[in-house]
């Protein structure tokens, strides 16, 4: 059983009552990605008291995404993402259950995957894997917080089939994928992680305005956040079909 008074600053001063810290233990995430924004959400879940998270990535560790990748540490160079990140939250909260998985998530793989899991957290770098997990969420009827990150640049809008439009209702899925090898800051990660680590928070609680229908943009440079309003789309080819 998770010892509760761990969030005690959670309930007396954050706002969140007993009952929502509850649901917050008893919420299973699966986070795809354990890069820059994967390090950010997994940070927040596991602060917040998020019972149980999966991860999902097919990486190593390298030195050259310690730029962003704040849970992966030196000395885990060389070794899966997923360990590392295993290791990071049972030091931090060894109360979460951790599950993980080192696959690149696929049509076939993913049915598995996800199985037994509230929300979906997209944090994977490529587009082409972001529609994917686009159609999983709706052909599921699974929550998904979307985020994007190019160079100073983010977005994030949360998907809740068949409520919401989707991720191809706002930003129509290119015929060819001309992934383009974009990083990002470490501040930027941390915006846009922490704002998905929200939007689960909002999700798992009922409290707040989750991003629904709407896609909050982030502009690290100007320090501009710009909300884009959207509905869904009848002709969509993803969340108009019926599967
Ligand atoms: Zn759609």
């Amino acid at each position: 059983m998770p010892k509760i008074a761990r969030y005690e600053q959670n309930m007396k001063y954050a706002g969140l009552s007993e009952e929502n810290q509850e649901k917050l233990i008893n919420t299973s995430v699966i986070v795809m990605g354990a890069g820059g924004l994967g390090s950010g959400v997994i940070m927040n879940l596991a602060a917040m008291g998020v019972g149980f998270i999966k991860i999902i990535d097919d990486g190593i560790v390298q030195e050259k995404g310690l730029n962003r990748q704040l849970i992966h540490k030196c000395k885990n160079i060389g070794r899966a993402k997923v360990i590392s990140a295993k290791d990071w939250i049972q030091e931090y909260n060894p109360d979460i259950k951790v599950e993980i998985q080192k696959i690149k998530l696929n049509e076939i793989n993913y049915f598995n995957a996800i199985q037994g899991y509230d929300i979906i957290v997209d944090c994977f770098d490529s587009y082409e894997a972001k529609y994917m997990l686009n159609e999983i969420s709706v052909r599921h009827k699974i929550p998904l917080i979307h985020a994007g990150i190019q160079a100073t640049r983010g977005q994030i809008t949360t998907i809740y089939p068949p409520k919401t439009g989707c991720l191809e209702c706002v930003m129509q899925k290119p015929a060819l994928f001309n992934e383009q090898n974009y990083a990002s800051l470490s501040p930027v990660c941390n915006v846009i992680s922490s704002l998905q680590a929200m939007e689960v928070l909002k999700l798992a609680t009922g409290t707040g305005e989750p991003l629904l229908n709407r896609l909050l943009s982030y502009d690290a440079l100007t320090s501009e956040f710009k909300i884009i309003d959207f509905s869904k789309n009848q002709y969509c080819n993803c969340c108009s079909v019926e599967y």
